[in-house]
């Protein structure tokens, strides 16, 4: 019996450990993960090779309103950007336009999704709290989205009492509730304080969203969570002293997943510092040094479950168009074209083990959302694999594979770029050019189960 593809003496890193074997794919699938003597319509060489899993992003905004502007890579262009980073799921968010109910806002946002290049499923936003919207909670989950999203903050933020709704709500129906953690009330008026006093410039941003914001508002959805018993998953967690209020939690069993992103792993508020700091601006916003380094602690201990990107980009016309006053600035980065990579040239510089990176980028993510046949490299998986030559380095340059023409990790030298990715069997990166023009991703049902 021969396979579509045989990758030759790859170092096979699961999260679960590592070892050296030849994989056979066959129709979309991995077939075989051994000693493999057949023949193959292609064959890969492996040697001083590595190969993941495919990359799992759980947080990106394709084309999403932003103040008065729109997030510039839509599902095409950020999928085709995320490719070179060996993604090949992503999960994206609806958005809840005025008289949209819960399920209108998702049958469009599948509608948009559906020209992806990699796989997707859909998180839904809850940002109006329309009559009977806990209801349509269990219709949407029987579509298969069953993660849902609120907010601490912003004018749609969800009231305390709502909360608890949601999560009883989401106890019955066996969904995950995802959270915005940031107190939007204190933030409010401290940004009307540093308006108010001519203080505008970029580093307001963070002055304007402190700490304790965050902290706050981990510990009171921690608290509401628990007290339920359901389940919380908190994103773009980016303090100490809101993780450790997380591991706490952990601690006395509470269900509660933490997500941090590149960004946060990167860089401090120093960078708002920079005459260019304003294109740093995204929320919540970068922290201290000792706040980055016990985000890799967390890592490494398992406290933090997930990396995903928070990809919003912009173009520096669109940071630019208000002259970097902090709170006319639209909130995001472009980070989906260097994920996988940023988080390798991290992993290797700290000598941590390479299973990391499909702990955090993979496995977890596909166990948290229930995406099954993705995750690990296994037999009877998706064949979502990535190939990456560990000795090749490249400088961030422009210009980008997204839309977007900044990004934050300009005149860095990477590692762990994608030399190979495969999307069920399908190329999307051949010798680190894009070949997947007609490569379609397919929408993912969430398989969410709690026992
Ligand atoms: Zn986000």
């Amino acid at each position: 019996m021969g396979f579509d593809i045989v990758i030759k003496d790859v170092l096979v890193v699961n999260h679960n450990g590592v070892k050296r074997a030849d994989i056979g794919i066959k129709k979309e699938k991995i077939e075989k993960i051994g000693q493999i003597s057949t023949g193959a319509n292609i064959e890969l060489p492996g040697e001083g090779k590595i190969a993941f899993p495919g990359i799992i992003d759980p947080h990106t905004h394709m084309g999403i309103p932003m103040m008065d502007t729109f997030s510039v890579d839509n599902f095409k262009t950020g999928s085709y950007a995320a490719a070179h980073a060996g993604v090949t799921t992503i999960i994206d968010f609806t958005v809840q336009n005025p008289g949209d109910t819960l399920l209108s806002s998702f049958e469009r946002r599948l509608h948009e999704a559906r020209v992806s290049h990699v796989d997707f499923a859909i998180h839904v936003n809850i940002t109006n709290f329309y009559d009977n919207f806990l209801s349509d909670m269990e219709k949407l989950a029987e579509r298969g989205a069953k993660s849902f999203k609120v907010f601490f903050a912003y004018s749609f933020r969800i009231p305390d009492e709502l909360f608890l709704k949601v999560q009883e709500r989401a106890k019955d129906i066996s969904a995950l509730i995802l959270l915005h953690a940031e107190n939007g009330a204190i933030i409010d008026y401290l940004i009307k304080k540093n308006i108010e006093r001519g203080n505008v410039s970029a580093p307001y941003h963070g002055f304007s969203r402190p700490v304790f914001t965050e902290e706050d508002a981990t510990e009171r959805a921690i608290l509401i969570t628990e007290f339920v018993n359901s389940s919380l998953y908190i994103v773009h967690m980016t303090s100490k002293r809101a993780l450790k209020r997380v591991e706490e939690a952990k601690k006395r069993g509470v269900r509660v997943f933490a997500e941090t992103c590149p960004q946060y792993l990167y860089f401090t508020d120093e960078v708002y510092k920079k005459t260019d700091g304003h294109y740093f601006i995204a929320s919540p916003p970068l922290r201290k040094k000792e706040d980055i380094d016990y985000l890799w602690e967390k890592i490494k201990d398992g406290t933090v479950d997930t990396i995903g990107t928070d990809h919003a980009p912009f173009t520096k016309e669109q940071k630019d168009r208000h002259g970097g006053i902090f709170y006319k600035t639209p909130n995001g980065l472009s980070v989906i074209e260097f994920s996988m990579p940023s988080i390798f040239t991290k992993v290797v510089d700290k000598k941590l083990p390479l299973t990391t990176i499909p702990r955090l980028m993979s496995y977890n993510p596909s166990q948290i959302f229930g995406l099954k046949g993705k995750g690990e490299i296994k037999e009877g998986n998706d064949a979502d694999i990535v190939i990456i030559d560990p000795s090749y380095k490249k400088k961030v340059l422009p210009p980008y594979k997204s839309v977007s023409d900044i990004s934050p990790f300009e005149g860095l030298s990477l590692r762990g770029i994608p030399m190979y990715v495969l999307l069920r069997g399908h190329f999307l990166i051949k010798d680190y050019l894009f070949v997947g023009h007609d490569v379609k991703g397919q929408y993912l049902e969430q398989k969410i189960t709690f026992d």
